[in-house]
């Protein structure tokens, strides 16, 4: 049997995004003055903030970026990860940056740019936001 994966490190800011995950939804902390989305949980950058993220509220996100940039790994740092694997980082479509796995596809045909759309994979006893390319692929 394989070893667990590591947990993602969870804060309290960030359990609201992980209780979402926990149900397969995808979302982002949103500023209710400007509407600019954050990720991780983050005091609005372009104006003063209420105290205690007064102003900021998780919101249901699209799921949906592209490829920014990625890294090929053909050995796993721990045991738990099948190689080779795509770690990516996903500009979103509301703007925030996401690091995540890139997964159904042949990590040689991952490319930058390409657009992906988050699914949920199940990995023991936890959830993890993932990212998938967004459009069927053509096969042959
Ligand atoms: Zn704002």
């Amino acid at each position: 049997m394989k070893p667990s994966r590591p947990k993602p490190h969870m804060t309290e800011e960030m359990k609201p995004f992980w209780d979402a995950v926990s149900e397969k939804r995808f979302k982002l902390m949103r500023c209710q003055k400007c509407q600019e989305w954050y990720w991780p949980a983050a005091y609005c950058r372009k104006h003063e903030n209420e105290p205690f993220f007064g102003n900021m509220r998780w919101e249901e996100a699209s799921g949906k970026g592209k490829v920014f940039a990625f890294n090929i790994h053909r050995r796993a740092f721990n045991p738990a990860f099948d190689t080779p694997y795509v770690y990516a980082l996903i500009e979103l479509d509301e703007g925030p940056m996401f690091g995540a796995n890139i997964v159904n596809v042949p990590v040689e045909d991952v490319s930058i740019n390409m657009p992906v759309e988050v699914t949920f994979e199940t990995y023991d006893d936890i959830i993890l936001p993932q990212f998938a390319p967004a459009v069927p692929r053509k096969t042959g």
